[in-house]
């Protein structure tokens, strides 16, 4: 039991320490003038699926994609990074000497679940992967994570917003998954608070292997 609580402890610190530091990330775009929010359009000339599709006749040609940040490998100067779009996932090969220094310093700084646009050449690495061999690249959108709190114990994150509580006594009731246990509405009247447009924090699309949870799978830095 004591062990369970601490690894919540811990848990909840690292998601402190992990807002702070996206919060941070995003203020100092923002002061550079590289605000993502401000972004509006973006052309994408291909899908994923579809350079693969057609590799033969767009090798060595300009394509431009956008999608979300799945991995990321820095390695140095060069990496390697997976874009997932609307038809699926594509590798990018991201290089300092393409990019330029002040680029590929910014892409380091990019975390799993941003939005990103990248233009660049299609070609296949030495493994055989259909990639694109980024020549320039936008960010389109900062992954963080909301930050609502329970109103009950005002400490944890909120995982739901009872709807019930809204409805029938026009009351704002956000919960933590611990606050939610003992809750007296009806649980079918909750909706999960994650990073939406309704929230009103947009930008992110969650855990793929846990919907519920908008910490990213993986941090791969
Ligand atoms: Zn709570
Ligand atoms: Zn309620």
């Amino acid at each position: 039991m004591a062990e369970a609580q601490n690894q919540n402890m811990e848990k909840e610190q690292d998601l402190g320490k992990l807002l702070k530091v996206r919060r941070e990330k995003l203020s100092a775009l923002q002061e550079v003038g590289k605000d993502p929010f401000l972004i509006t359009k973006y052309d994408v000339t291909h899908h994923s699926e579809e350079i693969r599709a057609k590799f033969e006749e767009l090798e060595n040609k300009k394509v431009s994609v956008a999608g979300r940040l799945m991995s990321k490998r820095v390695m140095g100067k060069a990496s390697f990074c997976h874009v997932q779009d609307l038809e699926g996932m594509i590798q990018c090969y991201v290089a300092r000497d393409s990019l330029g220094e002040e680029s590929y310093a910014d892409f380091k700084k990019y975390d799993i679940g941003d939005l990103v646009g990248i233009e660049g050449f299609v070609f296949k690495t030495k493994t055989g992967e259909i990639s694109v061999h980024a020549e320039k690249l936008t960010l389109l959108s900062r992954n963080n994570p909301h930050e609502y709190l329970c109103s009950e114990c005002g400490k944890k994150p909120a995982a739901v917003i009872c709807m019930e509580c809204l409805y029938e006594f026009l009351n704002e009731v956000f919960l933590c998954e611990d606050c939610a246990k003992t809750h007296a509405c009806d649980e079918e009247m909750r909706l999960n608070v994650c990073n939406s447009p309704r929230m009103g924090v947009c930008g992110y699309g969650g855990s793929i292997k846990y919907p519920d949870q908008f910490v990213p799978d993986a941090q791969t830095t």
